[in-house]
């Protein structure tokens, strides 16, 4: 675990270790999981460090602030993942920034990205966030929802869902966090035999934050995204 005195490189580098000892006592290689650090808790200065650390993958709940830095580190080999709410005003400015959308609930939010994708000639990656901890306070499509909302997305072209998204409940034991994340991969595991799923792979599951990554990371997961481990 972390010391308060450990550099925020020390910090990246044993997440990395932790994260890779995890995936092999679950079988699973490490490079299968992708760890996004989540920088919203600090200025592009301190983001430009943790890329320079070695994460290529940062992710932003608010869109301003994902384009702020963005724009603020151009030059740095990194790409952006926005992990929280999207309005439909910000989409058009969002777009040319993010590497993978993680917060798709809405068939309307869908076709609004859909149409201003075809229009900037891009193609997005989004996953649909599903609400599996039954919070009200969560975003997300309710689980049985998810395939309706799943075989409408599907026909889409320059939006491209490539998985599902979930956070834990606030304050559920290990158990029941671990029901929720199996409950993810299991969503998905259904849309593809199914066949609601189609042509769509749906293979990233975006769980686990700081607290629950290793529950997750035996769940299945293959993005994980992690702010107040690096920055305590
Ligand atoms: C803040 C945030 C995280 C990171 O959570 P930590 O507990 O700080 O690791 C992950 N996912 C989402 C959607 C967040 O808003």
């Amino acid at each position: 675990m972390n010391k308060p005195s450990d550099s925020l490189a020390t910090r990246w580098q044993s997440l990395r270790d932790e994260v890779a000892e995890v995936a092999l006592r679950c079988g699973r290689a490490p490079e299968e999981i992708c760890i996004i650090g989540v920088t919203k808790y600090v200025d592009a200065e301190t983001t430009r460090e943790l890329v320079l650390a070695g994460a290529h993958d940062l992710g932003e709940s608010r869109p301003q602030t994902l384009w702020d830095k963005a724009v603020a580190l151009a030059n740095l080999p990194c790409r952006w993942h926005l992990i929280g709410p999207l309005q439909r005003n910000k989409v058009r400015k969002t777009l040319p920034q993010v590497h993978v959308i993680h917060s798709i609930d809405s068939l309307k939010l869908a076709n609004f990205i859909e149409n201003v994708a075809a229009e900037l000639g891009l193609l997005v990656q989004g996953l649909i966030e599903v609400n599996i901890s039954g919070d009200a306070s969560k975003q997300g499509v309710p689980p049985d929802q998810f395939e309706e909302l799943l075989g409408q997305l599907e026909p889409l072209k320059n939006l491209r869902i490539c998985g599902l998204m979930g956070m834990s409940g606030l304050g559920d034991g290990a158990k029941e966090v671990s029901g929720q994340f199996e409950q993810l991969r299991i969503l998905r595991d259904k849309a593809i035999a199914n066949g609601t799923a189609g042509s769509l792979t749906l293979k990233e599951l975006s769980m686990g934050m700081s607290d629950d990554f290793p529950l997750a990371i035996a769940q299945g997961a293959t993005m994980i995204r992690v702010g107040s481990r690096l920055f305590p």
